[in-house]
């Protein structure tokens, strides 16, 4: 297959001045050689490569120097591509373009109309043109797709099984890259959703980012890096058993954390509980509510044991319902009463639905750049 190579950066010390450029950019030669420890030459004579490749551009003088000659501060230049992100999940699909340092330009979403492998494929390419046909005029164009799927994604990037889209064995990878002929990334939801929140908010190097949704995802930064296990499955928290001979799960076993903490759960219990009669705010707003209760009781109980088996610096909760009410983030922590792992946080996403497409787009800008380490300071 003939993939256009959009990875443009080979050379080691080029790397760690872009890394250092999206992380403080804007930022003068002087200081990136400082951060670096590369010595001036060096990084005046990569920095002008990268000026000619149009993918740095001087800003003009800074202010902040008070005597001397003024520093130049530059930055990468973030018009000199696109990158396009998209996530599936059993409903709708959901995309962003993006220019270089993850600023959305375009949002879109659909909902899938038919989640058989021979016909959702058309529906995506033409999701993913729509997308691309709003793009301007750059310098390298699309410099690669991402894909976000609620389900599970082997180290190889096949969708190996996603139970709501009935899909199996699925190579969405491939047919993308032979139709767009460009590089394409596929992962879980929850991999790319902590990426998105290590890359653009929480910059920490032990952390794992809880998807509460229909079911519950759970992407592992470990020593700043994504953690997939062996191959490519970690995470998938929702699974584990909380309940002995609890409820039945879609899995084959009975009594998994998904089947009482998910935000799907929550609602079925109150459907049954109020014969759906219900209004969800007052429900959520109301300080005693014993559903809410049951629910916070046992998201507390997993986390507990993601916590003690992992040794975290932050959690990041990233949930509609607790978006609604952060002060579920407090009588979460209050229900944490361990004495054997204390110091981390425990935080409400950011980036909300944003994170899995954000977190894509992180990926791709890493390729492009061959960086291995990507933050950056737009937020
Ligand atoms: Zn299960």
């Amino acid at each position: 297959m003939d993939i256009a190579n959009h990875k443009y950066i080979r050379d080691v010390n080029t790397s760690i001045i872009i890394q250092t450029l999206l992380k403080y950019e804007p930022i003068s030669r002087i200081d990136i050689a400082k951060k670096t420890k590369l010595n001036k030459s060096t990084v005046t004579r990569i920095i002008s490569d990268l000026i000619t490749k149009e993918l740095v551009i001087e800003l003009g003088n800074s202010k902040i120097a008070h005597f001397g000659r003024k520093p130049i501060l530059l930055t990468t230049n973030k018009n000199a591509g696109h990158v396009v992100s998209i996530e599936i999940d059993h409903k709708m699909i959901y995309g962003i373009l993006t220019n270089l340092k993850g600023d959305i330009l375009v949002e879109r979403k659909e909902t899938i109309k038919n989640t058989e492998k021979d016909i959702i494929k058309y529906q995506i390419i033409n999701f993913i043109d729509n997308l691309i046909e709003k793009k301007q005029k750059s310098k390298y164009g699309i410099i690669g797709i991402a894909c976000g799927i609620h389900g599970m994604v082997s180290d190889n990037e096949t969708i190996k099984f996603a139970p709501y889209l009935k899909w199996e064995d699925f190579d969405l990878k491939k047919i993308l890259e032979k139709h767009y002929k460009i590089n394409v990334f596929i992962d879980n939801e929850a991999n790319f959703s902590v990426i998105g929140e290590y890359s653009f908010y929480n910059n920490f190097s032990n952390m794992v980012s809880l998807n509460i949704k229909t079911g519950i995802g759970m992407g592992i930064i470990m020593n700043k890096d994504l953690y997939s296990g062996n191959t490519g499955y970690a995470g998938e928290i929702g699974h584990m058993i909380i309940v002995p001979k609890g409820i039945k799960c879609p899995c084959g076993n009975e009594g998994c954390f998904e089947q009482y903490a998910s935000e799907s759960a929550f609602i079925h219990n109150l459907m049954s509980k109020y014969n759906s009669n219900f209004n969800l705010d007052d429900i959520l707003n109301s300080t005693n509510n014993q559903e809410v209760e049951n629910l916070l009781d046992y998201l507390a109980l997993g986390l507990n044991n993601i916590i003690t088996i992992l040794n975290l610096e932050a959690i990041i909760i990233n949930s509609s319902l607790f978006k609604k009410i952060p002060q579920f983030i407090t009588r979460l922590q209050k229900r944490l009463i361990s004495n054997m792992n204390t110091n981390y946080q425990l935080l409400l996403s950011k980036l909300g639905k944003k994170a899995c497409t954000l977190g894509g787009t992180t990926i791709v800008i890493k390729n492009f750049y061959g960086i291995e380490n990507t933050v950056f300071n737009s937020f």
